[in-house]
């Protein structure tokens, strides 16, 4: 090339390499970024704590956090001097819950690196700190758009929970499902892994979690069209899976009938990220085996009543499969698909569990020490208690009088910080 043609050349090369950087590179920076210290101390007085599923209420008591951290907990405590106080005699404490199945695929999201704290901080309230989240799952999403919101809240620029993230999600060989492809441009749909050999996969975990995924996301079982599931083979889901096990990580999978719960069982998959709702042949043999596996089940029951249909020919099934579950003793993970689901509102999956049997107690579990077993943080998160992490979510009445007081958050606190506050 001559001299003046590649001084033609270098300005557009440039500016497409500073374009590619900006776009694709700079938003996943620091993936597994350190939280800001919390300083200071914060008091919830006077409130009824539940310090725990299993224990019994105290009435009228405080919390105290310290530097992010839970240092008391019970009635008649003392008030620290310059401690910020929030008072509500007639308000509810338990530990912060967790939504284990979201994901951050709206248009809202897109350059989520550079878009108004304002702007972004607005749409955090209204999908996930609002509904009382302190920590969420993104069941597989743009990682640009994920590891973005995570830099930024961690760096303390926005209020928001802490999220987990399973990059992007592996899908069978062809097996897009129809839903995605309706909804996306054409030209994306080449980026959608489809591994089609065990190595491809585990080729394509490793670059998930060198990009940042704190866990692995697979459709074992992929609806295609409507009511026509192409199971993942299992070999590509095992491999997923062994690689995702290897680096400590959980196994995710959306099984969607008989054949791709079959493959998420037999491919090691430690949590189902829907209860199948393609329900035929899913009989008590599989709930066993999903349970000797020591696999959970995140129901999103909400999700399947509000995007497909409130038939109850197709729902009743679907309860009866989580009423079975549960009564095994499977454990139960609360997760709501929103982001997938745009409707919010978290009090219609609290009535579809408890339409499947489950009381209060068993969705305080699902929503809080559940996951942190899950999750391998049982020891900081999921309880009140000394020298746990200050992630606390306060309601304005009690949900073991009434389920709907779940969703009736007043405030949202994350390591000791207000992350929501209701006007
Ligand atoms: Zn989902």
């Amino acid at each position: 090339m001559s001299l003046p043609r590649a001084r033609f050349w270098l300005a557009p090369s440039l500016l497409i390499a500073a374009a590619a950087y900006f776009l694709i590179f700079w938003p996943m920076c620091d993936p597994h970024p350190a939280p800001l210290p919390s300083i200071g101390v914060l008091v919830l007085h006077d409130m009824k704590i539940y310090p725990s599923p299993d224990a019994p209420p105290i009435e009228r008591g405080s919390v105290i956090v310290a530097r992010g951290i839970i240092t008391a907990v019970g009635p008649n405590l003392p008030i620290p001097a310059h401690a910020a106080v929030l008072w509500c005699p007639n308000c509810v404490v338990m530990a912060g819950f967790w939504n284990a199945h979201v994901h951050f695929t709206e248009p809202k999201w897109d350059f989520a690196a550079f878009k108004s704290a304002a702007t972004l901080n607005a749409e955090l309230s209204d999908m996930i700190t609002s509904r009382g989240f302190t920590t969420v799952v993104d069941a597989g999403s743009d990682p640009r758009l994920t590891l973005s919101l995570r830099r930024r809240i961690e760096h303390g620029e926005l209020s928001g929970p802490k999220i987990y993230t399973a990059g992007t999600a592996l899908y069978p060989p062809h097996g897009v499902p129809y839903y995605v492809k309706n909804t996306l441009p054409f030209y994306l749909l080449w980026f959608i892994p489809q591994p089609s050999t065990p190595t491809e996969a585990a080729e394509i975990e490793a670059y998930n979690i060198d990009r940042g995924a704190d866990l692995l996301k697979l459709f074992t079982g992929s609806y295609i069209a409507r009511g026509n599931v192409e199971p993942m083979p299992i070999a590509i889901a095992a491999a997923a899976v062994r690689l995702a096990h290897q680096h400590g990580q959980l196994a995710y999978s959306h099984p969607s009938n008989v054949a791709g719960t079959r493959v998420a069982i037999d491919s090691g998959v430690d949590v189902l990220a829907h209860a199948p709702d393609s329900t035929s042949g899913v009989d008590s043999s599989i709930l066993d085996a999903l349970v000797a596996h020591h696999m959970a089940m995140i129901p999103t029951l909400k999700m399947f009543a509000t995007t497909v249909t409130t038939d109850p020919a197709y729902l009743d099934p679907i309860y009866a499969e989580v009423r079975g579950f549960h009564a095994r003793a499977g454990q139960l993970l609360f997760g709501t698909d929103v982001g997938y689901m745009t409707d919010y509102a978290t009090d219609g999956e609290f009535q579809g569990l408890a339409r499947s049997g489950l009381t209060a107690r068993d969705m305080l579990r699902m929503l809080t020490t559940a996951p942190a077993q899950r999750f391998g943080v049982a020891n900081r998160k999921g309880l009140i208690a000394q020298n746990y992490l200050g992630d606390l979510t306060v309601l304005d009445a009690d949900p073991f009088d009434d389920i709907a007081a779940f969703s009736r958050v007043r405030w949202t606190i994350r390591s000791g910080r207000v992350i929501y506050a209701r006007r």
